[in-house]
């Protein structure tokens, strides 16, 4: 027999609804990923490096000049002192990161918090590495956690906490105040924070990101994660990027050495390259995308539809209820994919119980037509919505 674990989960919601968006040749605005190929030049020096590049094994930690780019470029942005030799190591995407510290960190029956809408890819890796998700549930539109939140969560079982900021699927980035809080409960009840910061470069009206990491306390207990398919908008390379103090950075690597050992040489040597000399390129990606934000934002708004604000990441939220469409986001967004040819992600697929279901999820890393096109088709799926009201 398979494990429970696995047989009891449904295929994830991004897979569900891509293959949802081909069969019914409809525009994609669900699985988050742009429509431009990415930067040419990094694209080019990855194929460089798969011709006259070395495709043998590399390291298990990950190529040395990854490793010190990646160093050398935290310290850059956001003002971290990395050891590149003792506290990086790269991975096959932040997917395996996650994993990584799951399963480097959680001993059987430990309590691991989670902030709802939760990515879905932690609770099923919590409860395989034996963990146990305590989930704090936050609620729209601000999706802040409150004081009395950590007080209720935070146990003497309490192993990891995981933070997500910029968020996914909520498009929220967490505040200053937020960060000072969470550190206070990290310190106070020796909890290790898992930071999956992969949106870290995707945030906007030029606030700067503040990796919790860097608050008082909590450079020797947090993992931070980052994804080069994030970072340069190559979503399928999955590269990832697993930062910790070297003691946490010992138990980390051993998970990684059986999960993957290492991660493709070539896709290594580009990044390290795109992260030494893309400079102009992160200083314009999130204009671009706040630019797509504004102009599907206002394409909905004229459709009469009710957008939440976005602060960071590909994605905006759509408020189904306060837009006149009563059915529920999963049955909407079937009806929005198959009858009007648009393809979104429900967030109630963020929920393991008790979920939100009247909100939906868009990205907008798509070129403007897309986006019209989008937003017309969205308005389409909800007259057809209203109309079959009993
Ligand atoms: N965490 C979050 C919050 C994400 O949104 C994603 C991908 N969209 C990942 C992890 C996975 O990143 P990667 O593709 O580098 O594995
Ligand atoms: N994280 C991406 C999203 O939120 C999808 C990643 C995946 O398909 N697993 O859309």
């Amino acid at each position: 027999m398979a494990n429970p674990i696995y047989t009891a989960l449904p295929t994830t919601i991004f897979t569900v609804m891509s293959g949802l968006a081909r069969e019914h040749d409809a525009i994609n605005l669900g699985q988050g990923f742009p429509d431009e190929p990415g930067p040419e030049a990094i694209r080019r020096h990855a194929a460089e490096a798969v011709i006259h590049g070395d495709n043998q094994y590399p390291p298990m930690a990950g190529l040395p000049q990854l490793r010190e780019a990646a160093a050398r470029h935290y310290a850059r942005f956001q003002g971290l002192d990395l050891d590149w030799k003792t506290e990086v190591t790269i991975t096959s995407g932040a997917t395996e990161a996650l994993a990584c510290a799951f399963l480097g960190l959680i001993e059987p029956g430990d309590e691991v918090i989670v902030f709802a809408p939760t990515y879905d890819s932690y609770a099923p890796m919590i409860r395989r590495a034996g963990g146990v998700p305590v989930i704090v549930r936050l609620e729209p539109p601000a999706w802040r956690f409150s004081r009395a939140d950590l007080e209720a969560a935070f146990t003497s079982r309490t192993r990891l906490v995981v933070l997500n900021s910029p968020m996914n699927p909520t498009a929220t980035v967490c505040l200053d105040e937020d960060l000072t809080l969470l550190a206070e409960f990290c310190v106070r009840h020796d909890v290790t924070a898992i930071c999956d910061d992969v949106w870290e470069h995707v945030v906007f009206g030029g606030g700067s990101f503040r990796p919790l990491m860097t608050f008082p306390g909590m450079r020797e207990r947090t993992v931070k994660i980052g994804s080069a398919g994030k970072m340069f908008a190559l979503t399928g390379w999955k590269v990832g990027f697993l930062i910790a103090a070297p003691a946490l950075t010992g138990a980390l690597a051993k998970a990684h050495q059986f999960l993957t050992f290492t991660t493709a040489p070539n896709l290594q040597s580009a990044v390290a390259w795109g992260l030494e000399n893309a400079a102009a390129w992160f200083a314009a990606m999130p204009v671009d995308l706040a630019a797509s934000r504004d102009r599907l934002t206002a394409a909905l708004r004229r459709e009469g539809f009710v957008v939440l604000p976005s602060q960071g990441t590909y994605f905006l939220t759509v408020d189904l209820a306060a837009s006149s469409v009563t059915e529920d986001d999963m049955a909407f967004c079937l009806r929005a994919v198959k009858e009007a040819g648009v393809a979104a992600i429900p967030i109630s697929a963020f929920y393991e119980a008790d979920p939100v279901t009247s909100i939906v999820r868009l990205c907008f890393a798509k070129r403007d037509e897309t986006l019209d096109e989008g937003a017309r088709r969205l308005a389409t799926a909800r007259d057809l919505s209203v109309a079959a009201r009993p």
